[in-house]
């Protein structure tokens, strides 16, 4: 094996092994919004929210948002192709970073293969999926509370976030076993204040 192949191969694990990759995983309403901006603070990643993304193509009025608009209002999901094509381009643009914090994506397991692959073209992977745990009637009142302070248009029926809870169980959850399998996923308590989940979740990283 020549110098340059080992060196490659070198520095591959190495940042492999230096990058902190987050899944921020959990129901809407689970305080994966919240506990992202103390992570990234902390710990220095780049936030890559895809609803966060959706929001600001919906304000722009580009094409796209304004046919997520639709999908979202429903509580339903926009195609995978969709949200790991802005992935795609936001993982291209970022230079060297510390990490990477993924929050409310991937949404189904063809998202997290998709990820994996992506990832994998980089030779970086990912460290942890946190999963947050917070009981249904919890997040539904929580996520009624954000409607009224943040005007967030799917927050705001309660029609449309059972609907939306319904999703995460059927599309979304079995995403949990995807990450079992490969022994990352770690359960996380979501209930409590802020600082508590967020003790939890430094702990989990911490024992990386
Ligand atoms: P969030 O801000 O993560 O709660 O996302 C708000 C809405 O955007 C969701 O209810 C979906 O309609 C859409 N969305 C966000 N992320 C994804 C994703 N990874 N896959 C599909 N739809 C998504």
């Amino acid at each position: 094996m020549g110098w340059a192949v080992s060196w490659k191969i070198f520095t591959e694990r190495f940042k492999i092994k230096s990058m902190l990759n987050l899944v921020l995983f959990g129901p809407p309403g689970a305080g994966k919004g919240t506990q992202a901006e103390r992570l990234i603070e902390k710990y220095h990643l780049v936030h890559l929210s895809t609803g966060d993304i959706l929001r600001q193509e919906i304000k722009a009025q580009t094409d796209l948002g304004m046919r997520a608009k639709k999908i979202m209002d429903r509580g339903e999901l926009v195609p995978d192709e969709v949200v790991v094509g802005m992935i795609r381009t936001r993982l291209e643009q970022s230079g060297e970073v510390s990490g990477f914090i993924f929050d409310g994506f991937p949404r189904t397991v063809a998202q997290a293969e998709a990820l994996d692959e992506l990832l994998s073209g980089l030779s970086i992977k990912i460290s942890l999926m946190l999963s947050l745990e917070v009981e249904k009637q919890e997040l539904i009142s929580r996520l009624l509370l954000r409607g009224k302070l943040m005007g967030r248009s799917d927050d705001q029926d309660v029609r449309v976030i059972e609907n939306r809870i319904l999703v995460y169980n059927r599309q979304t959850a079995p995403i949990i076993d995807y990450y079992t399998a490969q022994g990352k996923h770690v359960p996380i308590q979501g209930n409590g204040s802020i600082d508590e989940v967020f003790e939890r979740l430094t702990e989990a990283i911490s024992l990386l």
